[in-house]
């Protein structure tokens, strides 16, 4: 069997859009589903509009996503002369023709037509001309005056177009760039693709494109148009509905699991199966899974499939990922163990890499400060002896971790009248600032004997000082 061959062709003129992100993983998923190649090529000709920042943002994000490409990134900017070259071929053969209309005339044109009631499509005035080339000229494809162009589509299935409806569409522009249709085709063409999976919203294009391949003698490729992404209102998905670039949940604490695991499941199925390892997904992914109708996009599910990955994923890789949350609020944490431990006090307790590094702070704070009212209610005079009792308790334990530091806490706390919750709850406040924090022995295990008796020291003297 002819090897399969996809590709992703983002234009570098905004971020990666969460649409963008499902196209290329469907690519790039059936392409390792078959042990093909998938090819990333940067669709960069509309200049003014294309930017360095925006490419970079893309590549980011596939990065993040682990969406790794075999072949690229190729970039349109640099294959001109190829695309010159397949204009050339249409013109040698009569498929395409030198049009001299200015843009003045072809707007005069549109104008009267609209007046007319028409449509405003070229009316192929140069079309039988047989002009040459001329400064300012284009290159007009010549389509079919007649007929109709089948797409068969492997997710629509057939969609007929009247050749009737499809302009003789400007190929080249006079500057020698290539057009949107023109360019995709002869990459795709050079490029061996076997298979184009991408957004419905353009289907339109497709018979044109057909067109162009029966011109220039190439087979087609095979086409999946995949239902657009629609927000809760079932509008086309855009930023009303929340954020849409994939980088900007990166910044907000989603892992890349849970993203790539979302957008799997928005216009693809695999029975009411909802969480899929990457192995599972590459195994399963099919084209004949992808529903007809679009999927609607609920961020809900998505924080929810991040917690799931938070609580279910690797420690020490959350860790990894965790470091510039915390950087970012302060604390260039450079000891990947300690945060280890921290996240796994947290994993359970955490929606997002935020919210993780918001309850870590405690963990990082070389004084911690306490929280005005839970100061006032649990750390009141009788609490110094307490802590006196729990620092000579702690200060010789050997090894010091959660099963040892709850049993001298235990033995302590039947010694004095406090009751379980004013005991617990003063020495939550002394080590973390607050009275909402992961369970007391573990906090104390990972902090380490130092820090606790020091954190001790301090509420005795914050105590005695009567704030
Ligand atoms: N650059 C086009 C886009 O981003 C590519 C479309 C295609 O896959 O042919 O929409």
């Amino acid at each position: 069997m002819q090897e399969v061959r996809t590709r992703f062709p983002p234009s570098p003129t905004g971020y990666l859009h969460i649409g963008g992100a499902r196209t290329a993983l469907f690519n790039w998923l059936f392409a390792r589903h078959h042990k093909g190649k998938f090819i990333l090529r940067i669709e960069d000709t509309d200049v003014a509009r294309s930017s360095k920042e925006a490419l970079e943002g893309i590549l980011e994000g596939l990065r993040w996503l682990g969406i790794d490409w075999d072949e690229g990134p190729y970039f349109q900017s640099q294959r001109i002369g190829i695309y010159g070259e397949y204009a050339d071929r249409l013109l040698r053969t009569g498929k395409a023709y030198w049009c001299h209309c200015t843009p003045e005339d072809l707007e005069e044109r549109r104008k009267l037509a609209l007046a007319r009631g028409d449509k405003p499509k070229y009316n192929g005035r140069c079309r039988d001309l047989n002009l040459e080339r001329a400064h300012n000229a284009v290159i007009r494809f010549r389509s079919p005056l007649s007929g109709k162009t089948v797409v068969e589509d492997l997710i629509k299935g057939s969609v007929s177009f009247d050749n009737e409806e499809l302009d003789d569409l400007i190929i080249l522009r006079s500057d020698g760039y290539p057009t949107y249709n023109f360019a995709v085709v002869v990459d795709d063409i050079t490029m061996n693709i076997t298979h184009v999976i991408r957004g419905d919203d353009h289907l339109n294009n497709t018979p044109r494109q057909i067109l162009i391949y029966e011109a220039l003698g190439f087979p087609t490729p095979k086409f999946a148009h995949v239902p657009m992404i629609l927000g809760s209102d079932r509008t086309r998905l855009s930023k009303r509905h929340g954020a849409t670039s994939v980088l900007a949940y990166k910044e907000m604490g989603y892992v890349p699991q849970a993203m790539i695991n979302y957008l799997v499941r928005l216009g693809w199925s695999y029975g009411d199966q909802e969480i899929f390892s990457m192995d599972e997904m590459i195994d399963k992914f099919s084209l004949d899974n992808i529903g007809k109708s679009s999927g609607i996009f609920n961020p809900q599910k998505l924080l929810w499939l991040n917690s799931h990955y938070i609580k279910e994923g690797s420690p020490y890789h959350l860790a990894k990922e965790l470091l510039p949350f915390l950087r970012k609020k302060g604390y260039p944490v450079e000891d990947l163990n300690y945060v280890t431990k921290v996240v796994m006090t947290l994993q359970t307790r955490s929606k997002t890499l935020v919210d993780m590094a918001n309850a870590a702070e405690f963990y990082f704070k070389e004084e911690i400060t306490f929280e005005k009212k839970a100061a006032k209610r649990f750390l009141s005079p009788e609490m110094r002896e307490v802590f006196q009792m729990l620092i000579n308790g702690l200060h010789g334990l050997y090894p010091f971790d959660k099963v040892m530091a709850e049993k001298v806490f235990r033995d302590i706390q039947t010694k004095t009248n406090l009751s379980m919750t004013a005991f617990a709850q003063g020495v939550r406040v002394a080590l973390t600032g607050t009275t909402v924090s992961p369970g007391l022995f573990e906090v104390m295990e990972v902090l380490g004997k130092e820090r606790v008796l020091h954190r001790l020291e301090k509420a005795i003297e914050y105590i005695e000082a009567g704030d």
